[in-house]
């Protein structure tokens, strides 16, 4: 797992770029900016270095009985809301 900070990390992403900000879901107009974005296995070399040699990953982390969870490598930004503090995540997976 790697961390990119700030909007450096907005392209570190299985699928569409991740925005710089969201809206908090926290609190009423506050605006949640980009802290930074955790990654895993986002290149091809990578990612089948992860898969063959079972290193920590998220997938392999899965709960018992968990409905929900990344099946494969996933990449995680995290924001924080500048009007009430709390952190919030989006994430997406390969
Ligand atoms: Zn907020």
């Amino acid at each position: 797992m790697k961390v990119t900070l700030g909007k450096a990390g907005l392209n570190k992403s299985f699928q569409d770029d991740f925005q710089r900000t969201v809206e908090c879901p926290f609190c009423t107009n506050g605006t949640a900016h980009v802290a930074f974005v955790t990654h895993e296995g986002l290149d091809r070399g990578e990612r089948a270095a992860i898969v063959a040699r079972k290193e920590p990953a998220v997938c392999f982390s899965r709960p018992a009985g968990a409905r929900i969870w990344p099946h494969d490598l996933m990449a995680c930004a995290v924001y924080i809301c500048t009007k009430c503090g709390e952190a919030t995540a989006i994430w997406n997976q390969g």
